[in-house]
């Protein structure tokens, strides 16, 4: 008997409920000689005639690149442990059924996702998989909470962050599942299957894939010197999270450090640590040698996260459509020359400028820089901010379907829980408070300090352009 393991943003073997299943499963039949196939799927091209486009948000190029080394990564893990894992392009509902009929698999399982369009496909999935007389399990590991298991008193989802946290923190977290225990590795049957799919074109390997092909060579080399995907050194950051969680509540807000924060948010795009490993790493840390406060502030930003995933799972599209429909009419004036200067760290603005050559350079950006470039970006500059949030999901290593869209909007003001509107971020002064020492600009702007280095004057004054931004704004109110 074989179980198909659909992998898809859960690139690891620790508390994996899916990846543990089957192993309980192959090690439960024919005298322990199951066998279970690990598959992943670039998938595009899923449509429906009333949906349009189903499945999981296109990863952009960054991500992709993550992917692709964290994928390398999860095969030579998933080998140890007796799963070959094999990859595969194309619509979802071809590909699955396709490689369970191929391996003869009677049973399918995956870790649930939640956004919208990407349950609507693995529903259907599910339903042809049922069809043809498999049976298909979806399992929790993506978040802490199921977003159904959090409510207000009258059943419905929060759209504010502070009542969400109370009541989500509540639900009790269980505990980590161990790495489960090799099998023999996969029979002389499932082999000869495998080849035969990898005959028919329907599997390929990981360079097939084509994950990297839009991304040029020195980016990559580039981004490696800050980041290492994949589950082992997932791991290793775990073992440092002690130091980020050190001082947290105090020092989260300063760029200029490098361990201010934990920067394992590109771990928990793919999976490859989970949320309750977190959870209770720093709970642990909490009790021994960090400070409570200081674990507890860091806990909460998971649960920010937790509070983006469930605005994710009520409400589709979150990166075009602003869950406060009059901002759909905001007065944006697009400026295609303003907004390639803010993308190239070129707007004069020391503090955003550091931040977006950080992002291009490295894939990240430090979250409280993250929010002064993109008030500078939607705010300042009137630029619309889905071109803000799609420039971040191309190049962040973090990009994640419900983080981005979700704290543009409440950077943009039309977010459900949005800060007022006339909280504008000013960079300067962002700056002189939370990068005091100059280290972080120094580190990504060498230029902003050299005379004649030219270093541009900034592309909007700060002052007269805030109020450009309120009069917009309030235009915007007036018309709803
Ligand atoms: P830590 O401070 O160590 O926090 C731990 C974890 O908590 C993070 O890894 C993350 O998963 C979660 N978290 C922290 N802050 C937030 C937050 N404000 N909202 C939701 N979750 C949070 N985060 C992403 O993971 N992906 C994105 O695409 C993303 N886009 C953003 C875009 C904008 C405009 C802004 C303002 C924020 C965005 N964030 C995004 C949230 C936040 O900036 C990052 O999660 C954080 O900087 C990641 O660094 P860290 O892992 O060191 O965070």
């Amino acid at each position: 008997m074989t179980t198909l393991l659909w992998l898809r943003d859960d690139l690891r073997t620790l508390d994996h409920e899916a990846l543990t299943a089957a192993i309980a499963e192959a090690r439960g039949q024919d005298e322990g000689r199951g066998d279970v196939v690990a598959l992943w799927i670039r998938e595009e091209g899923a449509e429906d005639d009333d949906a349009g486009r189903l499945g999981p948000r296109p990863l952009g190029a960054a991500t992709r690149w993550w992917y692709h080394r964290s994928l390398e990564a999860l095969d030579v893990r998933l080998r140890d442990l007796g799963i070959p894992l094999v990859f595969a392009r194309g619509d979802a509902r071809a590909v699955v059924p396709d490689v369970a009929a191929g391996l003869d698999a009677s049973v399918v399982r995956w870790s649930r996702r939640y956004a919208p369009r990407s349950r609507a496909l693995d529903a259907q999935v599910k339903t042809l998989l049922g069809e043809a007389g498999r049976e298909a399990h979806s399992h929790p590991g993506a978040l802490l909470t199921e977003p159904w298991e959090v409510t207000t008193g009258a059943g419905g989802n929060y759209r504010v962050f502070t009542p969400f946290h109370r009541a989500a923190a509540d639900v009790p977290v269980s505990a980590v599942l161990p790495v489960p225990e090799a099998l023999d590795g996969p029979s002389a049957r499932t082999r000869d299957a495998l080849a035969a799919l990898r005959d028919a074109g329907v599997l390929t390997d990981v360079e097939g894939l084509e994950l990297l092909d839009r991304t040029p060579e020195w980016w990559r080399d580039t981004v490696a010197e800050h980041w290492t995907p994949g589950e082992e050194a997932a791991l290793d950051a775990l073992d440092a999270l002690e130091v980020a969680l050190d001082g947290y509540g105090q020092s989260r807000d300063v760029p200029g450090d490098p361990d201010s924060t934990s920067r394992l948010s590109p771990r928990l795009r793919s999976g490859e640590l989970s949320p309750r490993t977190l959870w209770h790493a720093a709970r642990r840390a909490g009790e021994s040698d960090v400070a409570v406060q200081d674990a507890r502030a860091w806990t909460r930003q998971l649960y920010w996260r937790e509070f983006c995933w469930s605005l994710a799972y009520h409400y589709a599209d979150l990166d075009s459509v602003p869950l406060r429909p009059e901002f759909g009419a905001f007065p944006y004036r697009p400026d295609p020359a303003l907004a390639r200067a803010w993308q190239r760290g070129e707007t004069g603005l020391r503090l955003v400028d550091a931040g977006m050559r950080q992002l291009w350079k490295s894939g990240w950006m430090h979250n409280r820089v993250r929010m002064a470039a993109a008030s500078l970006f939607c705010k300042n500059m009137l630029q619309p901010w889905q071109d803000g949030e799609a420039w971040f999901w191309d190049t962040l290593v973090d990009a994640d379907e419900a983080n981005n869209p979700v704290s543009w909007q409440w950077v943009s003001g039309s977010g459900a829980d949005a800060s007022p509107y006339f909280r504008i971020f000013n960079p300067d002064t962002q700056a002189v408070k939370f990068d005091a020492d100059g280290r972080y600009v120094a580190r990504w702007v060498p230029e902003a300090d050299q005379p004649l280095s030219g270093y541009p004057e900034p592309v909007v004054d700060l002052k007269a352009s805030r109020q450009e931004a309120l009069d917009a704004h309030a235009a915007m109110k007036a018309a709803a």
